[in-house]
């Protein structure tokens, strides 16, 4: 049990928002603008996990928000999912240089936020978003063989999908993950109980 369990989800993100802010050991802080540690509702039921910042969540300090972003606002609608029903952080909280992929070092840097996060959150359904963040939950698989498809992990179910920015660069990789999108909103409903939603509409968000 950490820490956090006998505070208000709302106020332990914040709280260790800050802890983060003020870590000057994290590996990719310095070439950073922002930190960027997650956004959405603190009670949501379905965490999403993207790999790292880009230019634009580098800058604004919120995850997707660039061009990847507002694909995935569509795809989320293609679920019957709105940012307002799901929080969204990242594998690393600060833009890689050049947004190259995050290297080990980093990715376990920043997992013990991650796992934090994750453990306040206590969602039921993580959606994996690109191979980094699929990795942490289901390693050793290739996302081309188990995108779209639930995974029972822990208390979790993981539903590794495409990251956004490869269907932005491959007409394919759009149009399977759309399908996947589609299915996942058809799967959502018998993991998640009917008050789960109605619980995730009354709470408070984090920006
Ligand atoms: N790509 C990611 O993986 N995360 C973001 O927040 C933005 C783009």
């Amino acid at each position: 049990m950490s820490n956090y369990d006998k505070l208000h989800k709302h106020e332990a993100l914040h709280r260790l928002k800050d802890e983060m802010e003020m870590d000057d050991l994290l590996p990719l802080k310095k070439g950073a603008t922002r930190l960027v540690f997650g956004s959405g509702n603190t009670e949501a039921k379905i965490l999403l996990c993207g790999e790292g910042p880009g230019r634009q969540e580098d800058l604004q300090g919120l995850p997707f928000v660039g061009p990847a972003g507002k694909l995935l606002d569509k795809l989320l609608i293609l679920a019957g999912l709105e940012r307002k029903k799901v929080f969204i952080t990242n594998v690393v909280h600060h833009r890689p240089p050049n947004n190259r992929d995050p290297e080990p070092n980093e990715i376990s840097a920043y997992g013990k936020y991650l796992d934090k996060i994750i453990k306040i959150i206590d969602p039921k359904v993580i959606i994996t978003l690109g191979r980094f963040s699929m990795a942490k939950f289901l390693p050793n698989v290739f996302i081309s063989q188990v995108h779209g498809k639930d995974f029972k992990v822990g208390n979790f179910t993981i539903i590794p999908m495409y990251h956004p920015a490869a269907s932005l660069r491959n007409g394919n990789i759009l149009r399977q993950e759309q399908q996947d999108f589609l299915e996942m909103g058809k799967l959502l409903p018998e993991i998640l109980d009917p008050k789960d939603d109605k619980v995730v509409l009354e709470q408070k968000s984090l920006v």
